[in-house]
């Protein structure tokens, strides 16, 4: 559903015409009386000649119409501006009008009001003089309407002018998640805690579990109303009242927003490009003490330049008092504290911002070009920029983009580049590895993540796809490496061998092999030596000969008496039979110990 906004100057008959439109007075919605269960959302609505419904959204105060325009702008279609005939342009139509330019609104309407307080004349003048301050700006097309809400002039003019606004508008929404901004908050006795505001992105439902950003904290939609009525579904566009349960009226407040749990990753640094409003003449500086509007909420926020783009808008770093949730698109408000005035507007290009500026102008060219594409090339350029990015948080970024041109792996996703530039680096290291240590198996993958500084399951998930390595257990491996013993080392091997064989089971300790730990640890891993104890170990043969002689023995058995089958002494019988027990071979039993079939 179209949700049109009202702008203009105080007292120039916003309400009045809202009111003669719709039969319906917004102003309610300020006594905050609840009619039963029925809540007044604080808005009106209407259907067209065309049997389009549009929602007015109509706030008095100045202060609340700039959080206002914000709260709706991924749903805020069309604009209904307000000039009265009697007055023509006034300050605050200047500044509204900036609002609405610097949001990139660019479907309205003017209404010409009071026009039965002029003459003729008079509304031409007035006409032509508001065409003159349209000039340049989003809304230099909107037609302007003489009209007159007491005398009843001019009324179905408006309609039509607002139904062709409307069809000129639609479609420009790209389908979401759903996400409400909180305008307002309250407790019903009985029913706990409901939030109102406009539903934008997507549908929200009855039993959704959602959660409230700041925070975040969570609960579940009891129940819906929209235009007076509870409803199991509200769409986007609408103006809604959700009854949560599990939160407490003072967990949430205006600036609070509502969304589905685990749609959204909040950020505090964010990559911006803005315009400075008309009035303002010259680059915001980094000194400045702003405050960004964004959603129904305020924040404190501290800018860094970073250039600008080639069609002359800043991009600027934004620093927020806390995290908040938002996506790639979003469209924001920067006021001045000093000023006590609006001085720019623009877009979020990127909820996390890259560390180095250099690095953030390129990105924010990037972004640039897909402010207004699909979801999943957004996506795209995002993994691009990060080079390494979590799927969830691509999503939640970007209002649930996947990309396509990236390399998946797990949940993580790679840009192309980076998965070609990390395999290349993965492939040089484990060959350097091997080449430094060609008696171990391979490189342990947790420090070739380390080295390469990826987490290491996305390098797993890499490597598997990875012709040139392979991952045997928790190394590393380039395919064709035989690895193996230099000739000098099998040569030290034969002598141990010999010595081994040659001492028949009585043999030295480990260490008077002269092995060194490098080529002991090769010879054990390959099998060719088997240890059965800190200090003694066998060939594979001599082990063949010691589990083929247990059948020798009586059952049960003492030590002693294996002792004596085997010939050796009891520095050996005892480790030799405990190694005998941790294989399964034998079973001890106090003293006795039995062979196991
Ligand atoms: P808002 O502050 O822009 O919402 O203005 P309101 O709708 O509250 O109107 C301000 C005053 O102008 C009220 O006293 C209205 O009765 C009066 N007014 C509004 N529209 C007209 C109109 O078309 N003709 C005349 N004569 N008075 C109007």
């Amino acid at each position: 559903m179209p949700v049109v906004g009202t702008a203009g100057h105080v007292d120039h008959g916003k309400s009045t015409l809202v009111q003669a439109l719709t039969g319906r007075d917004p102003d309610r919605w300020e006594e905050e009386k609840e009619r039963g269960l029925t809540i007044d959302l604080g808005f009106a609505w209407m259907t067209l000649p065309s049997g389009t419904t549009i929602s007015f959204v109509d706030v008095p105060g100045h202060e609340r119409f700039i959080k206002n325009m914000l709260a709706g702008t991924d749903g805020f279609d069309i604009a209904l501006f307000v000039v009265a005939a009697d007055e023509g342009w006034m300050p605050q139509s200047e500044e509204h009008l900036a609002v609405l330019d610097l949001l990139g609104i660019r479907h309205g309407v003017v209404a010409l009001t009071k026009v039965d307080r002029v003459d003729d004349e008079l509304v031409e003048l007035a006409t032509l003089d508001i065409t003159e301050h349209l000039e340049g700006t989003g809304l230099e097309q909107a037609p302007v309407i003489p009209c007159s809400a007491v005398a009843g002039l001019g009324l179905d003019a408006l309609q039509a002018a607002l139904d062709a606004a409307v069809a000129a508008a639609a479609g420009t929404r790209p389908p979401g998640r759903p996400r409400l901004w909180v305008d307002r908050s309250f407790t019903i006795s009985g029913a706990g805690t409901v939030v109102t505001g406009t539903l934008t992105g997507g549908e929200l439902a009855v039993s959704d579990r959602v959660a409230i950003h700041p925070g975040p904290l969570e609960g579940r939609v009891r129940s819906l109303q929209s235009h007076e009525e509870s409803r199991e579904t509200a769409q986007p566009g609408a103006r809604v009242a959700v009854n949560i349960v599990g939160l407490d009226r003072g967990d949430v407040g205006r600036g609070s927003m509502l969304g589905r749990v685990g749609d959204w990753v909040p950020s505090d640094r964010l990559l911006t490009a803005f315009r400075r409003a008309r009035y303002v003449d010259s680059p915001l500086t980094n000194r400045g003490a702003y405050h960004l509007h964004l959603g129904s909420g305020a924040w404190p926020v501290r800018l860094r330049s970073a250039g600008t783009t080639p069609d002359g808008r800043e991009i600027g770093v934004l620093h927020v008092s806390q995290p908040i949730p938002v996506q790639i698109g979003d469209r924001f408000i920067l006021r001045e504290v000093g000023r006590r005035a609006v001085v720019a507007g623009g877009r979020v290009l990127l909820p996390e911002v890259p560390r180095r500026s250099a690095d953030a102008r390129a990105a924010a060219l990037r972004l640039l070009e897909t402010l207004d594409a699909e979801p999943d090339q957004q996506a795209d350029a995002l993994v691009e920029i990060r080079g390494v990015a979590d799927l969830g948080t691509v999503a939640a970024h970007t209002g649930g983009g996947r990309p396509t041109a990236a390399v998946i792996v797990g949940t993580a996703a790679l840009s192309s580049s980076r998965a070609a530039s990390l395999t290349q680096r993965a492939t040089n290291a484990v060959a350097q590895f091997h080449r430094d240590n060609p008696l171990r198996p391979g490189m342990p993958l947790a420090s070739l993540a380390s080295a390469l500084d990826v987490p290491q399951d996305t390098l797993d998930a890499l490597l598997r796809t990875t012709p040139a390595l392979r991952i045997d257990g928790s190394v590393v491996v380039s395919v064709g490496f035989a690895g193996g013993l230099t000739a000098a080392q099998e040569e030290q091997f034969a002598d141990a061998a010999r010595t081994l064989a040659d001492a028949g089971l009585n043999v030295p300790r480990i260490r008077d092999l002269q092995l060194g730990d490098e080529l002991l640890h090769a010879l054990l891993r390959e099998s060719r030596l088997v240890r059965i104890s800190d200090d003694f170990a066998y060939l594979p043969e001599q082990i063949y000969e010691i589990r083929t002689r247990l059948a020798d023995l009586p059952d049960p058995f003492t030590v002693a008496q294996f002792r004596d089958a085997y010939g050796v002494s009891r520095k050996y019988a005892v480790p030799l039979l405990e190694w005998l027990d941790r294989q399964n071979a034998t079973v001890r039993r106090g003293d006795l110990r039995s062979v196991r079939t």
